[in-house]
């Protein structure tokens, strides 16, 4: 697709600090115009919430890019991975946590005039970009869904050189490590 106006849905800074510095570069042929969506009702408590949203701004003034903070939901999300609480990382809460917020990116790429979304939900070594990639297929129908592969040699670059805040689990307080 050549005109892509893109959502790229990210989790936090450390994620998508390589996927958000190659958008910014134009180092994504076909992108005109991104903006980087910060919606993630999934993350408890909502203190921790809060830094990674803090953290999330930050980067994106740092660049200079557009982006956007949606409802912190996160009574909503609980009623949509209900039942599933106690299913591993990988399985099938986080694949509802993804349709989750795919669903609502979408709504707003659409309320907004762009037609495509992109997402570095599946970039830790926690996570499978396949099911990433599935769970999102699942929910975009006329926002195009664009499996992008970042560069993580670039990524990690950054992060190194940053003093980003950085968590020790996903998000949600079933993805808490009992240390
Ligand atoms: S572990 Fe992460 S992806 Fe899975 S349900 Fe929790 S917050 Fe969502």
């Amino acid at each position: 697709m050549s005109d892509m106006r893109l959502v790229l849905l990210s989790c936090c800074a450390p994620c998508s600090s390589g996927a958000i510095r190659q958008l910014a570069d134009g180092q994504i042929s076909g992108v005109s115009d991104f903006i980087v969506l910060f919606y993630n009702p999934n993350i408890f408590p909502e203190s921790e919430y809060t830094k990674r949203m803090q953290e999330q701004i930050k980067y994106c003034e740092k660049l200079g890019v557009k982006y956007a903070v949606l409802e912190y939901d996160h009574d909503a999300w609980r009623d949509a991975v209900r039942g599933y609480e106690n299913a591993p990382e990988r399985g099938h809460r986080c694949s509802l946590c993804f349709e989750y917020r795919f669903r609502r990116a979408v709504k707003f790429a659409r309320d907004n005039g762009y037609n495509a979304i992109a997402s570095v939900l599946g970039v830790s070594r926690h996570k499978s970009q396949s099911q990433v990639d599935t769970s999102s297929q699942n929910v975009c129908d006329d926002v195009q869904y664009m499996p992008v592969t970042w560069d993580e040699g670039l990524r990690v670059q950054i992060n190194r050189e940053s003093d980003f805040y950085r968590q020790n689990y996903c998000g949600c307080e079933f993805s808490i490590r009992k240390v």
